[in-house]
Protein backbone atom coordinates (compact mmCIF):
# COMPACT_ATOMS: atom_id res chain seq x y z
CA UNK A 1 0.00 0.00 0.00
CA UNK A 2 0.99 3.59 -0.36
CA UNK A 3 2.70 6.06 1.99
CA UNK A 4 3.66 9.30 1.18
CA UNK A 5 7.60 8.13 1.35
CA UNK A 6 6.33 6.00 -1.79
CA UNK A 7 4.75 9.10 -4.22
CA UNK A 8 5.21 8.54 -7.69
CA UNK A 9 4.56 11.56 -9.04
CA UNK A 10 4.20 11.53 -13.63
CA UNK A 11 4.59 14.21 -15.67
CA UNK A 12 2.04 15.42 -18.71
CA UNK A 13 4.14 12.88 -21.75
CA UNK A 14 3.75 9.61 -19.46
CA UNK A 15 1.65 7.02 -20.55
CA UNK A 16 -1.31 5.69 -18.53
CA UNK A 17 -2.32 1.99 -19.18
CA UNK A 18 -6.32 1.25 -18.71
CA UNK A 19 -7.89 -2.13 -18.12
CA UNK A 20 -10.89 -1.99 -20.00
CA UNK A 21 -12.40 -0.06 -23.17
CA UNK A 22 -15.85 0.51 -22.47
CA UNK A 23 -17.28 4.48 -21.55
CA UNK A 24 -15.81 4.71 -18.37
CA UNK A 25 -11.80 3.73 -19.79
CA UNK A 26 -12.96 6.37 -23.10
CA UNK A 27 -13.79 9.30 -20.28
CA UNK A 28 -11.11 8.14 -18.38
CA UNK A 29 -8.29 8.82 -21.78
CA UNK A 30 -10.38 11.97 -22.49
CA UNK A 31 -9.68 13.15 -18.84
CA UNK A 32 -5.76 11.85 -19.21
CA UNK A 33 -5.10 14.20 -22.43
CA UNK A 34 -6.68 17.03 -21.16
CA UNK A 35 -3.72 16.87 -18.33
CA UNK A 36 -1.11 15.89 -21.13
CA UNK A 37 -1.26 12.23 -20.72
CA UNK A 38 -1.17 9.71 -22.89
CA UNK A 39 -3.35 6.53 -22.73
CA UNK A 40 -2.78 2.62 -23.59
CA UNK A 41 -5.82 1.24 -23.44
CA UNK A 42 -5.63 -3.10 -23.03
CA UNK A 43 -9.12 -4.32 -23.82
CA UNK A 44 -10.04 -7.86 -25.25
CA UNK A 45 -13.42 -6.36 -27.27
CA UNK A 46 -13.96 -5.48 -30.64
CA UNK A 47 -14.87 -1.74 -31.48
CA UNK A 48 -14.73 -0.97 -27.29
CA UNK A 49 -16.40 3.10 -27.26
CA UNK A 50 -12.32 3.56 -25.55
CA UNK A 51 -10.74 3.33 -28.88
CA UNK A 52 -11.61 6.19 -30.59
CA UNK A 53 -9.92 8.27 -28.11
CA UNK A 54 -6.98 6.38 -26.80
CA UNK A 55 -3.31 6.92 -28.54
CA UNK A 56 -2.62 3.14 -27.82
CA UNK A 57 -4.93 -0.50 -27.54
CA UNK A 58 -3.71 -3.30 -26.88
CA UNK A 59 -6.61 -6.28 -27.72
CA UNK A 60 -5.87 -8.72 -25.91
CA UNK A 61 -7.38 -11.43 -23.29
CA UNK A 62 -6.72 -10.32 -19.45
CA UNK A 63 -5.45 -14.08 -19.15
CA UNK A 64 -2.78 -13.43 -21.22
CA UNK A 65 0.67 -13.05 -19.34
CA UNK A 66 2.91 -12.63 -22.34
CA UNK A 67 0.37 -9.29 -23.35
CA UNK A 68 0.51 -8.40 -19.80
CA UNK A 69 4.00 -7.80 -19.44
CA UNK A 70 4.31 -6.04 -22.37
CA UNK A 71 1.76 -4.08 -22.06
CA UNK A 72 3.05 -3.30 -18.42
CA UNK A 73 6.30 -2.06 -19.96
CA UNK A 74 5.15 -0.19 -22.10
CA UNK A 75 3.09 2.42 -19.56
CA UNK A 76 4.33 4.16 -16.61
CA UNK A 77 0.91 3.38 -14.43
CA UNK A 78 -2.26 1.08 -14.71
CA UNK A 79 -5.32 1.81 -13.79
CA UNK A 80 -8.98 -0.01 -14.20
CA UNK A 81 -12.13 0.86 -15.80
CA UNK A 82 -13.94 -2.13 -14.05
CA UNK A 83 -13.71 -4.60 -11.40
CA UNK A 84 -14.06 -7.73 -12.52
CA UNK A 85 -10.13 -7.81 -14.03
CA UNK A 86 -8.65 -11.39 -12.51
CA UNK A 87 -6.72 -10.65 -9.90
CA UNK A 88 -3.91 -12.37 -11.11
CA UNK A 89 -3.89 -10.21 -13.86
CA UNK A 90 -3.34 -7.33 -12.13
CA UNK A 91 -0.72 -9.15 -9.80
CA UNK A 92 1.08 -9.94 -12.83
CA UNK A 93 1.17 -6.21 -13.69
CA UNK A 94 2.17 -4.84 -10.75
CA UNK A 95 6.05 -7.16 -10.49
CA UNK A 96 6.42 -4.42 -13.36
CA UNK A 97 4.47 -1.25 -13.27
CA UNK A 98 2.32 0.76 -10.15
CA UNK A 99 -1.06 -0.41 -10.25
CA UNK A 100 -3.31 1.44 -8.54
CA UNK A 101 -6.39 0.96 -7.22
CA UNK A 102 -4.34 -1.91 -5.70
CA UNK A 103 -4.80 -6.06 -5.56
CA UNK A 104 -6.16 -6.04 -2.43
CA UNK A 105 -8.49 -3.22 -2.72
CA UNK A 106 -9.31 -5.77 -5.99
CA UNK A 107 -9.76 -8.80 -3.89
CA UNK A 108 -11.95 -7.09 -1.10
CA UNK A 109 -14.24 -5.54 -3.55
CA UNK A 110 -14.74 -8.51 -6.19
CA UNK A 111 -16.89 -10.62 -3.54
CA UNK A 112 -20.04 -9.40 -1.82
CA UNK A 113 -18.69 -11.37 1.31
CA UNK A 114 -15.45 -9.89 1.38
CA UNK A 115 -16.46 -6.33 0.64
CA UNK A 116 -19.72 -6.69 3.65
CA UNK A 117 -16.92 -8.61 5.89
CA UNK A 118 -15.01 -5.70 5.30
CA UNK A 119 -17.26 -2.77 5.96
CA UNK A 120 -18.40 -4.20 9.16
CA UNK A 121 -15.25 -4.56 10.59
CA UNK A 122 -14.28 -1.17 10.24
CA UNK A 123 -18.14 -0.24 12.45
CA UNK A 124 -20.27 0.74 8.93
CA UNK A 125 -23.59 -0.86 8.34
CA UNK A 126 -24.36 -3.32 5.83
CA UNK A 127 -27.72 -5.08 5.51
CA UNK A 128 -27.55 -8.57 7.30
CA UNK A 129 -26.02 -11.38 5.60
CA UNK A 130 -25.20 -14.90 5.37
CA UNK A 131 -23.02 -16.60 3.36
CA UNK A 132 -24.53 -20.25 1.81
CA UNK A 133 -23.30 -22.93 -0.85
CA UNK A 134 -26.60 -24.84 -0.80
CA UNK A 135 -29.88 -24.55 -1.11
CA UNK A 136 -30.91 -25.91 2.43
CA UNK A 137 -28.03 -23.43 3.63
CA UNK A 138 -30.34 -20.66 2.33
CA UNK A 139 -33.40 -22.12 3.49
CA UNK A 140 -31.51 -21.72 7.02
CA UNK A 141 -30.38 -17.99 6.19
CA UNK A 142 -33.72 -17.14 5.26
CA UNK A 143 -35.22 -17.79 8.97
CA UNK A 144 -32.38 -16.51 10.45
CA UNK A 145 -32.88 -12.92 8.68
CA UNK A 146 -36.56 -12.86 8.18
CA UNK A 147 -38.49 -12.23 4.84
CA UNK A 148 -38.16 -10.68 2.59
CA UNK A 149 -34.79 -11.37 1.48
CA UNK A 150 -32.37 -10.73 -1.73
CA UNK A 151 -29.86 -13.76 -3.18
CA UNK A 152 -27.08 -12.70 -4.61
CA UNK A 153 -24.18 -14.43 -6.21
CA UNK A 154 -20.66 -13.27 -4.49
CA UNK A 155 -18.87 -12.83 -7.58
CA UNK A 156 -19.64 -11.01 -11.23
CA UNK A 157 -22.96 -9.05 -10.46
CA UNK A 158 -24.08 -5.71 -11.80
CA UNK A 159 -27.01 -4.07 -12.97
CA UNK A 160 -29.36 -6.32 -10.90
CA UNK A 161 -27.45 -9.63 -12.74
CA UNK A 162 -27.03 -12.54 -10.65
CA UNK A 163 -29.64 -11.41 -8.08
CA UNK A 164 -33.12 -12.47 -6.91
CA UNK A 165 -35.80 -11.38 -4.28
CA UNK A 166 -37.37 -14.07 -2.24
CA UNK A 167 -41.00 -12.63 -0.54
CA UNK A 168 -42.24 -15.95 0.36
CA UNK A 169 -40.02 -19.68 0.75
CA UNK A 170 -42.34 -21.26 -1.69
CA UNK A 171 -40.22 -19.10 -3.77
CA UNK A 172 -36.69 -20.31 -2.70
CA UNK A 173 -36.29 -23.25 -5.07
CA UNK A 174 -36.37 -20.99 -8.43
CA UNK A 175 -34.88 -18.21 -7.02
CA UNK A 176 -31.75 -20.75 -6.56
CA UNK A 177 -31.91 -22.28 -9.48
CA UNK A 178 -32.21 -18.93 -11.38
CA UNK A 179 -28.77 -18.19 -9.76
CA UNK A 180 -27.00 -20.94 -11.13
CA UNK A 181 -24.05 -20.77 -8.73
CA UNK A 182 -23.37 -22.10 -5.10
CA UNK A 183 -21.08 -19.08 -3.77
CA UNK A 184 -24.18 -16.76 -2.74
CA UNK A 185 -25.18 -14.53 -0.05
CA UNK A 186 -28.53 -14.13 1.43
CA UNK A 187 -29.06 -10.66 2.31
CA UNK A 188 -31.73 -9.03 4.16
CA UNK A 189 -34.37 -6.88 2.17
CA UNK A 190 -34.11 -2.86 3.23
CA UNK A 191 -36.69 -1.19 2.54
CA UNK A 192 -34.80 1.88 1.76
CA UNK A 193 -36.12 5.76 1.31
CA UNK A 194 -33.62 7.02 -1.24
CA UNK A 195 -30.38 5.08 -2.96
CA UNK A 196 -27.26 7.60 -2.92
CA UNK A 197 -23.77 7.40 -4.11
CA UNK A 198 -20.46 9.17 -3.03
CA UNK A 199 -17.76 9.38 -4.99
CA UNK A 200 -14.51 9.57 -2.91
CA UNK A 201 -10.82 10.18 -4.50
CA UNK A 202 -7.66 9.64 -2.27
CA UNK A 203 -4.17 10.98 -3.76
CA UNK A 204 -0.72 9.03 -2.92
CA UNK A 205 -0.48 11.67 -0.37
CA UNK A 206 -3.16 10.45 1.69
CA UNK A 207 -5.09 13.73 0.63
CA UNK A 208 -8.83 12.48 0.32
CA UNK A 209 -11.57 14.67 -1.82
CA UNK A 210 -15.32 13.86 -1.73
CA UNK A 211 -18.05 14.77 -4.21
CA UNK A 212 -21.15 15.67 -3.11
CA UNK A 213 -23.33 12.30 -2.43
CA UNK A 214 -26.07 11.36 -5.42
CA UNK A 215 -29.45 10.56 -5.25
CA UNK A 216 -29.81 7.72 -7.68
CA UNK A 217 -33.14 6.45 -9.58
CA UNK A 218 -33.00 3.14 -11.38
CA UNK A 219 -34.81 1.64 -14.00
CA UNK A 220 -35.01 -1.94 -14.78
CA UNK A 221 -32.22 -2.17 -12.41
CA UNK A 222 -29.95 0.21 -14.49
CA UNK A 223 -29.63 3.99 -13.20
CA UNK A 224 -31.59 6.31 -15.14
CA UNK A 225 -31.39 9.58 -13.28
CA UNK A 226 -28.68 10.47 -10.87
CA UNK A 227 -29.30 14.14 -9.07
CA UNK A 228 -26.85 16.05 -7.10
CA UNK A 229 -27.00 17.21 -4.10
CA UNK A 230 -28.91 14.06 -3.19
CA UNK A 231 -31.99 15.17 -1.38
CA UNK A 232 -31.40 15.22 1.78
CA UNK A 233 -30.08 17.91 4.58
CA UNK A 234 -26.70 19.11 4.91
CA UNK A 235 -26.01 16.89 7.93
CA UNK A 236 -26.97 13.81 5.87
CA UNK A 237 -25.08 14.38 3.72
CA UNK A 238 -22.00 15.24 5.18
CA UNK A 239 -22.47 11.84 7.32
CA UNK A 240 -22.38 9.62 3.94
CA UNK A 241 -19.33 11.49 2.88
CA UNK A 242 -17.59 10.60 6.54
CA UNK A 243 -18.37 7.17 5.96
CA UNK A 244 -16.68 7.29 2.13
CA UNK A 245 -14.06 9.05 3.61
CA UNK A 246 -13.66 6.43 6.25
CA UNK A 247 -13.89 3.71 3.59
CA UNK A 248 -11.09 4.88 1.55
CA UNK A 249 -8.48 5.46 4.55
CA UNK A 250 -8.98 2.65 5.56
CA UNK A 251 -8.30 0.78 2.24
CA UNK A 252 -5.67 3.06 1.94
CA UNK A 253 -6.92 3.63 -1.66
CA UNK A 254 -5.63 5.68 -4.61
CA UNK A 255 -8.03 6.98 -6.95
CA UNK A 256 -11.79 7.39 -7.01
CA UNK A 257 -13.60 4.61 -5.58
CA UNK A 258 -17.91 4.45 -5.64
CA UNK A 259 -19.73 4.17 -2.32
CA UNK A 260 -23.27 3.33 -2.92
CA UNK A 261 -25.80 3.54 0.00
CA UNK A 262 -29.76 2.24 0.97
CA UNK A 263 -30.67 5.58 2.99
CA UNK A 264 -33.68 4.71 5.56
CA UNK A 265 -35.72 6.89 7.71
CA UNK A 266 -34.91 4.71 10.89
CA UNK A 267 -31.69 3.94 12.16
CA UNK A 268 -29.51 2.77 10.59
CA UNK A 269 -30.34 5.31 8.13
CA UNK A 270 -26.95 4.61 5.64
CA UNK A 271 -26.30 1.40 5.06
CA UNK A 272 -23.42 0.72 2.30
CA UNK A 273 -25.01 -1.41 -0.47
CA UNK A 274 -21.61 -1.97 -2.27
CA UNK A 275 -18.22 -0.14 -3.15
CA UNK A 276 -17.20 -0.16 -6.92
CA UNK A 277 -12.86 0.59 -7.00
CA UNK A 278 -12.86 2.62 -9.97
CA UNK A 279 -15.32 6.02 -11.55
CA UNK A 280 -18.79 5.43 -11.53
CA UNK A 281 -21.69 6.17 -13.77
CA UNK A 282 -23.41 7.83 -10.92
CA UNK A 283 -20.72 10.32 -11.08
CA UNK A 284 -20.83 11.42 -14.65
CA UNK A 285 -22.82 15.00 -13.33
CA UNK A 286 -19.07 15.46 -12.20
CA UNK A 287 -17.83 16.38 -16.01
CA UNK A 288 -19.61 20.03 -16.23
CA UNK A 289 -20.86 20.51 -12.69
CA UNK A 290 -17.34 20.10 -10.68
CA UNK A 291 -14.18 22.33 -11.21
CA UNK A 292 -12.53 19.10 -11.48
CA UNK A 293 -14.45 15.71 -12.61
CA UNK A 294 -14.27 12.19 -11.43
CA UNK A 295 -12.12 11.03 -14.22
CA UNK A 296 -9.45 14.12 -13.88
CA UNK A 297 -9.77 13.35 -10.07
CA UNK A 298 -9.15 9.70 -10.92
CA UNK A 299 -5.57 10.45 -13.34
CA UNK A 300 -4.47 12.76 -10.60
CA UNK A 301 -4.20 10.48 -7.86
CA UNK A 302 -2.55 7.42 -9.70
CA UNK A 303 -0.31 10.15 -11.30
CA UNK A 304 0.66 11.56 -7.75
CA UNK A 305 -0.82 15.20 -8.60
CA UNK A 306 -2.77 17.21 -6.32
CA UNK A 307 -6.72 16.30 -5.99
CA UNK A 308 -8.85 18.89 -7.50
CA UNK A 309 -11.80 20.41 -5.99
CA UNK A 310 -15.04 18.97 -5.89
CA UNK A 311 -17.43 21.82 -5.34
CA UNK A 312 -20.73 21.62 -7.16
CA UNK A 313 -21.43 24.81 -9.40
CA UNK A 314 -24.87 24.22 -8.98
CA UNK A 315 -27.45 21.61 -8.75
CA UNK A 316 -27.08 19.04 -11.70
CA UNK A 317 -29.38 16.28 -13.01
CA UNK A 318 -27.67 13.08 -15.15
CA UNK A 319 -29.87 10.88 -17.20
CA UNK A 320 -28.90 7.75 -18.96
CA UNK A 321 -29.44 7.26 -22.32
CA UNK A 322 -29.92 3.43 -22.61
CA UNK A 323 -31.27 1.61 -25.50
CA UNK A 324 -33.27 3.49 -28.42
CA UNK A 325 -33.03 6.71 -26.22
CA UNK A 326 -29.87 7.49 -27.90
CA UNK A 327 -31.69 8.48 -31.28
CA UNK A 328 -33.01 11.26 -29.50
CA UNK A 329 -29.76 12.56 -30.30
CA UNK A 330 -30.86 15.78 -31.84
CA UNK A 331 -33.01 16.67 -29.35
CA UNK A 332 -30.39 17.61 -26.82
CA UNK A 333 -27.97 19.20 -29.31
CA UNK A 334 -31.00 21.77 -29.89
CA UNK A 335 -31.26 22.26 -25.97
CA UNK A 336 -28.94 24.91 -24.43
CA UNK A 337 -28.85 23.15 -21.15
CA UNK A 338 -28.38 19.89 -22.41
CA UNK A 339 -24.40 18.64 -22.13
CA UNK A 340 -24.62 15.73 -24.61
CA UNK A 341 -22.04 12.80 -24.52
CA UNK A 342 -22.24 9.73 -26.53
CA UNK A 343 -20.14 6.98 -25.95
CA UNK A 344 -19.28 5.97 -29.64
CA UNK A 345 -21.18 2.94 -29.18
CA UNK A 346 -22.99 1.91 -32.78
CA UNK A 347 -25.34 -0.73 -31.80
CA UNK A 348 -28.29 0.63 -29.63
CA UNK A 349 -29.46 -2.59 -27.57
CA UNK A 350 -31.83 -2.63 -25.01
CA UNK A 351 -29.96 -2.18 -21.40
CA UNK A 352 -27.16 -0.86 -23.65
CA UNK A 353 -25.50 2.71 -21.95
CA UNK A 354 -25.09 4.67 -25.07
CA UNK A 355 -24.70 7.96 -23.93
CA UNK A 356 -26.14 10.29 -21.19
CA UNK A 357 -26.81 14.13 -20.96
CA UNK A 358 -26.28 16.54 -17.79
CA UNK A 359 -28.18 19.60 -16.67
CA UNK A 360 -26.85 22.00 -14.37
CA UNK A 361 -29.68 23.77 -12.54
CA UNK A 362 -29.03 26.89 -9.85
CA UNK A 363 -28.41 25.52 -6.67
CA UNK A 364 -31.07 25.26 -4.42
CA UNK A 365 -29.74 25.60 -0.63
P1 LIG B 1 -26.59 -4.31 -6.41
O1 LIG B 1 -26.24 -5.17 -7.57
O2 LIG B 1 -26.20 -4.90 -5.07
O3 LIG B 1 -26.11 -2.89 -6.57
O4 LIG B 1 -28.20 -4.19 -6.41
C1 LIG B 1 -28.91 -3.61 -7.45
C2 LIG B 1 -30.15 -2.91 -6.91
O5 LIG B 1 -31.03 -3.86 -6.30
C3 LIG B 1 -29.85 -1.89 -5.83
O6 LIG B 1 -29.47 -0.66 -6.40
C4 LIG B 1 -31.17 -1.84 -5.10
O7 LIG B 1 -32.11 -1.04 -5.79
C5 LIG B 1 -31.65 -3.29 -5.15
N1 LIG B 1 -31.19 -4.01 -3.96
C6 LIG B 1 -30.04 -4.71 -3.84
N2 LIG B 1 -29.89 -5.23 -2.60
C7 LIG B 1 -30.97 -4.84 -1.90
C8 LIG B 1 -31.40 -5.04 -0.54
N3 LIG B 1 -30.69 -5.76 0.34
N4 LIG B 1 -32.56 -4.45 -0.16
C9 LIG B 1 -33.31 -3.72 -1.03
N5 LIG B 1 -32.96 -3.52 -2.32
C10 LIG B 1 -31.81 -4.05 -2.75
Amino acid sequence: MSSSSEIMKLSPGAVIGILGGGQLGRMLAMAAAQLGFHTHIYCPDERNPAEQVTDRLSRNDYNDEAALVRFAKAVDVVTYEFENIPVESVEILRQHVPVFPSAQVLRVSQDRLHEKDFLNDIGIATAPYVAVATMDEAAEALKKIGLPVVLKTRRFGYDGKGQAIVKDVADLADAWAGLKSNDVIVEGFIPFDMEISVLAARGQDGDIKCFDPAENIHKNHILDLSIAPARINADLRREAVDIARHIVAELEYVGVLAVEFFVSSTAPIFRVNEIAPRVHNSGHWSIEACPTSQFEQHIRAICGLPLGDTTLYGRAEMKNLIGDDIFDMDIYLKDPDANFHHYGKMQARPGRKMGHVTRILPTVK
